[in-house]
């Protein structure tokens, strides 16, 4: 039988017994319900974005079985998130929580140690517990979907806020922001964004972080700091705690908004163009996180394979891009700027003259006339997306391969010419080697840029696997090396980009190791993610 028709034997996490695994998980069915315990015993069916699963990472770079959760368990509140902490730490089993799991890019559902428990926080803690009107904020539980706080503002028929999205609509709110992810109005750095969380901590006692620590507080959602050490920073991209609430600002309906286009013909135009937008997004001139993408993923972004345009191997020529480019509605180009501006439009007006005149500098640049595009054309996508309408349209460019999946490098950099240049000569040559198509895109954040390159390949095909991976690898160290560092990354990379971190003799991951020792003593709270290792997994042959 095909690996997704397998019925299969429960993995059991390392160090114990499979009887005493599943007495535990029996004693654990007790408290929650066996309803809400799942042990992961069925076939590894990976579905797709809106129905993937919370076992395994449904673009997986290893063998499937590699990362895959021993059970599936589903709290319905923070009393009982804490029942389960103090059940792991009873039995020293590995705990992992998602809040929807669709970290695809960076690991889906999976957990990084084979055989954790996946705690799935997003199934029944799914509640919008407030939305304020006047403060433009609200509190949400990790199964929150940007889609589902979107169409409840929209119920509520409170036009003046919107919320913000990253590309897919159908991750969490939570899950994105303790991430770190990025989305593309004003209020694209989520993170910079929230205020306030509640967390379970490795040992099972429940904190509120900033003004949510004083009781009767009026502010946990709009003042982010409370008083003494910012604690809520040691909760994103870590395994100090799991987020179980989180406050959200939102962002003022800016009253007229004006999406806009621009292609730039070579692929040297790039320099010139970062040195152009830096001036002007740090100014707020241009104001969202926009995006500068490269032709081949414009076209892969239409939804047709590969193979329509190119049946070899290696990457797609250029001049089978441009010519495909050439016949689009937008017309050939090498990069193209996706910009909104935002405000009634006589505001607008002056913000789009000052940006016309600056982009229209770097020789054969083209305002594109947005009025003649189709209605499914890209750009269309991300003008939804910048004015904070959650879409999927973003998935289309998975369908390159076959059984499309990706993996992302996503190094950060200032907005400069010289540095964009680097990443992307960086980028192009680790494609090359590996004979993979390169699909940059520069989401330029205030005084940064994140470089996200995808490397979308056949998650069927062992060899385009380890391609994909390989040049990940090389990219990772090669960057490093010329000072670069990514801003998030899969599962199966953490390590290595957290030793890319090196200052002082590594000291910012002896750091968190003691964090995390004095945190987590029995080291059940998702071992290894973002490269910190509990104590009793160290030097034990886990890292990859
Ligand atoms: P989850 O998978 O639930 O959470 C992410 C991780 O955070 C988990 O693996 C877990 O380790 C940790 N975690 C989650 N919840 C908790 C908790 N409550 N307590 C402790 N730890 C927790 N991402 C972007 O940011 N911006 C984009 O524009 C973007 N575009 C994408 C485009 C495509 C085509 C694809 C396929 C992916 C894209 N992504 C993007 C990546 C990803 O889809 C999103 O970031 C998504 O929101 C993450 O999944 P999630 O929200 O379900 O989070």
């Amino acid at each position: 039988k095909p690996i997704n028709e397998r019925q299969r034997l429960p993995v059991v996490p390392q160090g114990i017994e499979r009887d005493d695994f599943l007495k535990a998980l029996a004693e654990l069915k007790g408290q929650l319900g066996a309803e809400h315990v799942e042990v992961n015993d069925k076939p590894l069916r990976d579905g797709w974005y809106m129905e993937h699963p919370n076992t395994h990472d449904m673009m997986t770079i290893l063998d499937e079985e590699e990362l895959v959760a021993s059970a599936v368990v589903y709290p319905s509140n923070t009393e009982e998130v804490q029942e389960i902490v103090r059940w792991a730490n009873k039995y020293r089993i590995p705990i992992f929580p998602i809040s929807m799991g669709r970290n695809l890019g960076y690991g889906g559902a999976a957990p990084r140690v084979r055989g954790s428990v996946t705690i799935d926080l997003g199934k029944r803690m799914n509640k919008i517990l407030d939305i304020n009107p006047e403060d433009y904020t609200c509190l949400v539980e990790p199964g929150v979907s940007f889609y589902a706080l979107y169409e409840a503002i929209q119920e509520k028929g409170y036009d003046h806020m919107w919320i913000d999205s990253p590309d897919l609509g159908g991750g969490s709110v939570l899950g994105n922001t303790i991430d770190r992810g990025v989305g593309y109005t004003p209020y694209g750095d989520h993170w910079a964004c929230h205020s306030g969380l509640e967390v379970v901590l490795p040992t099972g006692e429940a904190i509120r972080t900033g003004m949510g620590a004083l009781p009767g507080n009026n502010t946990w959602q709009s003042f982010p700091y409370g008083f003494g050490p910012y604690s809520d920073g040691i909760f994103s991209q870590s395994n100090y705690g799991i987020v179980t609430k989180m406050g959200m600002t939102l962002m003022p309906n800016p009253g007229g908004y004006e999406s806009f286009l621009y292609t730039f013909q070579k692929e040297e135009d790039l320099a010139p163009l970062m040195e152009i937008i830096r001036p002007l997004r740090i100014s707020n001139i241009l104001e969202n996180v926009a995006q500068v993408r490269h032709v081949t993923q414009a076209i892969a972004a239409r939804g047709l394979p590969r193979a329509t345009f190119f049946s070899s191997s290696g990457p797609i020529p250029n001049n089978i891009i441009h010519a495909a480019a050439a016949k689009t509605p937008v017309g050939d180009h090498t990069w193209a700027y996706y910009g909104m501006s935002y405000g009634p439009a006589h505001i607008r007006a002056h913000k789009l003259a000052l940006v016309d005149s600056e982009f229209l500098k770097i020789p054969g640049a083209k305002k594109i006339d947005t009025s003649t595009l189709p209605p499914d054309e890209y750009f269309w996508a991300r003008d939804r997306v910048a004015a904070g309408v959650p879409d999927i349209h973003e998935l289309r460019w998975v369908n390159w391969t076959p059984n499309g999946a990706h993996i992302a490098f996503s190094p950060v950099s200032p907005i400069r010419g010289t540095d964009a240049t680097a990443l992307f000569a960086l980028g192009k040559a680790a494609h090359d080697k590996y004979g993979i198509d390169f699909f940059p895109a520069f989401c330029v954040g205030l005084r940064e840029m994140h470089l996200i390159v995808e490397i979308v390949f056949d998650r069927d095909d062992v060899k385009a696997r380890k391609a994909a991976l390989d040049c990940l690898r090389d990219l990772v160290d090669e960057a490093a090396e010329l000072g670069y560092g990514e801003y998030r990354t899969h599962l199966v990379l953490m390590d290595q980009v957290a030793k890319t971190y090196s200052w002082n003799d590594g000291a910012i991951m002896k750091f968190n190791e003691k964090l995390k020792d004095a945190l987590d003593p029995n080291g059940i709270l998702a071992p290894g993610r973002c490269g910190i290792w509990p104590k009793r997994y160290r030097g034990r042959g886990w890292e990859m």
